[in-house]
């Protein structure tokens, strides 16, 4: 089975920033923070929100307390006067296409002109656009709607920003021909003209297209339209839950896109739905592989394998005397700490990785016993290896566990330090140390008994790699972890940046392997290691592109660095030894 997933599937600008803008909106006020009526249309989302505290406001009272958020749809301006009136902070996440389709009608309004919007009747947005057009303003969805409309001397007219395209190319021509005289604006979101013209790519390329959205969202029923018209199967679902299993098992090519508000962790829960049909032509051994690869991934033991040939790697660069205790502790360090986290972060599992939040729910205390088993496991090696060894594995393994714990009374710091998983992107950075310790640091200083340049340099290239690995991860689920509140590196400074800034690190890391192998700081497989960095920039490129699957397969290839790294070293040493 082939699927295709649209690379404009989920929120587009609009929806994402109203979105971001509501759940920073609750983080930080105190007050009760509202949106004026439902904020998107995904009946998901505005659960979440609710679970935030976001409820929806219907009717604006006299009075008032707390922030109301304006939707991504927009309002009429005289709700947004009413609400400040009634002694509200307003915080306006209108769309800003949106806010320049208002702007037109409000101008052209002044100079008397009659807005003619085609749109849906009753869609929020054109109830808000109207309320621009004074009281020259009218909605037609039809073409007979715009015929029965009376002639004006002096009109605009403008699309509601996801209207369909074809409709609208067919009301300029009626325009063109009837009334000339009329100004037509091109207001439909660009967005919105990606979306369909990809959707109907995609109904031609697959026997199947799984439409993902609210059932009530007009851009989402507009994409089922588009692709029914061209004659594939379409199915309409507002989430996993509503897949037709037996439909679908049959299928070789399925195509999935999703409307303009759903979320991608809506999207990634149905492809790995998807991902896992027992689908009635595939090989049986592509099934226990698939089924193997997911196991391997959920329990971090794929992970922790990698870390095994990243320590092994490491020791080769640092020219250190191989012991097999090095590849143990990594292993047995990376398995507990993973999996520790992983008990501990089933709530924003539940967005970023479903399939791994149900594991967790429902092997709790096997994989509580795993945990401790691999804890102990690599004490116990690094003890048997030396006395530095076990107390650097014992402050490593220490400070993971305080990682989510409060560590000091709240009088003494501000609520936000209290613990260290709330200093914005302390993650990212101190799971990328920890390994740079583990793998590099350790073995170094018990090879040796100091710290060389050597030392230093290792472990913070190991470091930098872990760290674009672990940030890599942070963009997937940048969504995800917004809604638990936490505030990962792309979050505090943005996608883009994170991914420059990633991009800037591996550029890095490739070049000072030559001058470090060159002066003889690393060992000379230095001059093939970056081979990796290679490879995690092109990971780095596909995800950026989406030209890779939100499923288990994009986990399992992130993690397949570490053993490219692996692989590189035992191949070299095969030649170099
Ligand atoms: S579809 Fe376009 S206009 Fe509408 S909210 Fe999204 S970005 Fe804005």
């Amino acid at each position: 089975m082939k699927i295709t997933i649209a690379k404009t599937a989920g929120f587009c600008m609009g929806v994402r920033r109203a979105v971001e803008m509501a759940l920073d909106a609750a983080n930080k006020q105190k007050q009760p923070v509202y949106t004026y009526g439902p904020l998107i249309h995904n009946p998901q989302v505005l659960s979440i929100l609710e679970e935030k505290g976001i409820t929806i406001l219907e009717n604006i009272p006299e009075k008032g307390v707390g922030t109301v958020l304006i939707r991504a749809h927009g309002v009429p301006p005289s709700a947004e006067k009413s609400l400040v009136q009634a002694g509200y902070k307003v915080v306006n996440a209108t769309c800003p296409r949106v806010i320049k389709v208002q702007t037109i009608i409000a101008r052209h309004a002044k100079l008397g002109y009659a807005s003619i919007i085609i749109g849906d009747d009753d869609h929020p947005e054109v109830t808000g656009l109207l309320g621009y057009a004074g009281d020259n303003g009218y909605v037609a969805d039809s073409l007979e709607k715009l015929e029965a409309l009376q002639p004006f001397e002096k009109a605009i007219i403008v699309a509601q920003t996801t209207q369909n395209i074809r409709f609208y190319k067919v009301v300029k021509q009626w325009a063109a021909q009837k009334y000339p005289h009329y100004k037509v604006f091109e207001t439909i979101c660009d967005s919105t003209e990606k979306r369909q013209s990809e959707a109907h790519q995609i109904a031609e390329s697959v026997d199947a297209v799984v439409v993902v959205g609210g059932y009530n969202s007009g851009n989402t029923k507009r994409l089922a339209e588009i692709v029914r018209d061209s004659g594939k199967p379409s199915f309409h679902i507002e989430d996993d839950a509503g897949l037709d299993n037996r439909a679908l098992e049959s299928v070789r090519n399925i195509g999935i896109t999703a409307g303009a508000s759903t979320p991608n962790w809506i999207i990634k829960k149905v492809y790995r739905r998807i991902e896992i049909l027992p689908h009635k032509n595939r090989h049986i051994w592509l099934r226990i592989f698939f089924s193997l690869q997911r196991i391997l991934i959920t329990t971090n033991l794929y992970v922790a394998l990698g870390a095994a040939c990243l320590s092994y790697a490491s020791v080769r660069l640092l020219e250190l005397e191989y012991h097999v205790s090095y590849t143990l502790i990594a292993f047995f360090y990376i398995l507990s700490m993973h999996t520790f986290n992983n008990l501990t972060e089933v709530n924003s599992a539940r967005y970023n990785e479903p399939d791994r939040a149900s594991f967790y729910h429902r092997f709790r205390i096997p994989m509580i016993i795993m945990a401790v088993i691999s804890s102990f496991g690599g004490i116990g090696t690094a003890l048997n290896l030396g006395v530095i060894p076990f107390l650097v594995l014992l402050a490593m393994s220490i400070l993971g566990f305080l990682y989510s714990y409060r560590l000091v009374p709240s009088s003494y710091l501000g609520s936000r330090l209290q613990i260290i998983r709330n200093i914005p992107g302390s993650k990212t950075v101190l799971i990328a140390l920890a390994w740079g310790i583990v793998m590099s640091a350790a073995p170094a200083v018990t090879a040796h008994g100091k710290v060389n340049l050597n030392t230093i340099l290792v472990s913070l290239w190991i470091s930098g790699m872990v760290f674009v690995r672990t940030a890599l991860f942070d963009i997937l689920d940048i969504q995800g972890d917004r809604i638990v509140g936490k505030e990962t590196i792309p979050i505090y400074i943005g996608e883009q940046k994170t991914r420059l800034l990633l991009e800037y690190i591996l550029l890095f890391l490739f070049i000072v392997l030559f001058p470090a192998t060159v002066f003889n700081i690393i060992s000379p497989l230095g001059y093939v290691f970056g081979i990796y960095p290679i490879y995690m920039f092109a990971i780095l490129k596909a995800c950026e592109k989406q030209s890779m699957l939100p499923g288990v397969r994009i986990g399992f290839l992130i993690e397949s660095g570490f053993f490219l790294a692996g692989i590189i070293t035992w191949v070299w040493s095969f030649f170099y030894f």
